[in-house]
C-alpha cells in the first residue's frame, strides 16, 4: 500500500515508517519539522515539508503519490502546554486534522489510521482500561484527541471513511538497531530523562509524587515499545477495506510499572545510578493507567515483542547513550 505518514519524521511516526518498509509498503512522509527530524527518515523515502492543514499541498501529495491510506501522527502532545495554551492544541490537533480529513475525502482517499491516546479516558473508573470505558479527558490535549475520534465516527457514517484509532499508553524505547529513537525538545518523558540523569547530562530526576495509593507511592504507567505500537497500526490495514469501518484499540502491554521501577530498570541496563529526588505531584497525573489490549490481540493478531520493562528501557538506553543531542539537528 502507498501510505502517507503525516508526522512521519517524529518519534512514533518514524518508527512506523520503518515498519512500513519492512512489511513491503511504500511510505511517503509529510512533516512540518516542528518536532520532526530529517535524520529520522531514510533518504530514499519521499519527504514533504509542510503542514497537514495545507489543503493544496496535501491534495497535491495525495494525487501525485497515488496515496491509498493516510496515517496521522502529527499532533502537539505536551499535556501541561495544552492547559496553558489550549488554542494552539485545538488549532493543530483538531482544526488542521479536519482540513486533512476534508482533503482526503475530496480526493477519494478513505482509509485512515489515527494516533490517539489513553489521555482520552481521563481518570478511569477501573483498571485495566478496556475500550468501552467512558472517555472523560482531564486536559485539552486528551480532549482534542477525543474530538477527532468523534469526528471519525461521523465521517465513517456520512462518507464511508474507514478508520482505526489507537489509544497509546506510554510509548517508549527505540529501534532495535538504535538508528532512530525518542528525541523531544523539550523532553518531558520519564525514560529519556532518567537515562540522561544517569549519564549526568541533566540534573537529578524529580520523581513527581510518592504519596499515591500505589505499592511504592509513585505513579503506575504502562510502557509499550514503539515498534510494538507500529506493528498494530499496520495490522489494521486489512480491516479497512469495508467502507464505514470504525475501529478503536487500546495499546499497552497491560503491565503497570511504577516510576521507581523505571529508575531501577535504567540502573540495571546502564550499570549507573540514577540520581533522583522526590518532588511534588505533577498536576493532572492520574495515579495509575494501564491497558487491556485483548481486543487488539484478538482482532488484529497483535503480538507484543517487548512485554516487559527492561528490554524496552535497554533499547532506549542503546539509542540515548550515543546520542547526547538526539538527531543533532535541533
Ligand atoms: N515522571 C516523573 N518525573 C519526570 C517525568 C515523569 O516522576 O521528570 C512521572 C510522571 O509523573 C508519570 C510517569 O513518570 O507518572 C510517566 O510520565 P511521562 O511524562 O513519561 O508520561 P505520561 O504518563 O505523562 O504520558
Amino acid at each position: 500500500m502507498i501510505v502517507l505518514v503525516v508526522g512521519g519524521a517524529g518519534y512514533i511516526g518514524s518508527h512506523c515508517v520503518r515498519q512500513l518498509v519492512a512489511t513491503g509498503h511504500h511510505p511517503v512522509v509529510l512533516d512540518n519539522m516542528v518536532f520532526g527530524h530529517r535524520g529520522a527518515v531514510e533518504e530514499n523515502i519521499p519527504l514533504y515539508e509542510g503542514d497537514l492543514g495545507d489543503c493544496d499541498l496535501v491534495g497535491q501529495i495525495l494525487v501525485d503519490e497515488k496515496i491509498e491510506l493516510v496515517m496521522h501522527f502529527a499532533a502537539f502532545a505536551y499535556v501541561g502546554e495544552s492547559v496553558t495554551d489550549p488554542l494552539k492544541y485545538y488549532f493543530n490537533n483538531v482544526v488542521a486534522t479536519l482540513r486533512l480529513l476534508e482533503t482526503m475525502l475530496s480526493e477519494g482517499v478513505t482509509k485512515f489510521v489515527f494516533s490517539s491516546t489513553c489521555a482520552t479516558f481521563g481518570v478511569p473508573q477501573r483498571m485495566p482500561i478496556t475500550e468501552d470505558l467512558p472517555q472523560a479527558p482531564i486536559n485539552p490535549y486528551g480532549q482534542t484527541k477525543l474530538d477527532i475520534e468523534n469526528v471519525l465516527k461521523s465521517l465513517a457514517h456520512a462518507h464511508g471513511l474507514s478508520f482505526a484509532a489507537f489509544r497509546y499508553f506510554n510509548a517508549a524505547g527505540a529501534a532495535e538497531d538504535a538508528s532512530i529513537g525518542e528525541a523531544h525538545n523539550p523532553e518531558s518523558h520519564l525514560i529519556p530523562l532518567a537515562i540522561d540523569a544517569a549519564l549526568e547530562r541533566r540534573p537529578p530526576l524529580k520523581v513527581f509524587g510518592n504519596d499515591y495509593p500505589t505499592p511504592d507511592g509513585t505513579c503506575l504507567r504502562d510502557y509499550v515499545h514503539v515498534d510494538d505500537l507500529s506493528r498494530a497500526h499496520i495490522a489494521a490495514f486489512d480491516k479497512l477495506d469495508k467502507p464505514g469501518t470504525g475501529l478503536f484499540y487500546n495499546l499497552g502491554t497491560g503491565t503497570p510499572n511504577s516510576v521507581l521501577e523505571v529508575l531501577n530498570a535504567v540502573e540495571k541496563v546502564s550499570g549507573k545510578k540514577v540520581p533522583y529526588q522526590m518532588a511534588e505531584r505533577r498536576a493532572g497525573d492520574p495515579p495509575e493507567l494501564y491497558a487491556d489490549s485483548s481486543k487488539a490481540k484478538k482482532e488484529l493478531g497483535w503480538e507484543i515483542k517487548y512485554p516487559t520493562l527492561e528490554p524496552i528501557v535497554a533499547s532506549a538506553w542503546a539509542w540515548h547513550k550515543n546520542r547526547p543531542n538526539g538527531y543533532d539537528d535541533k
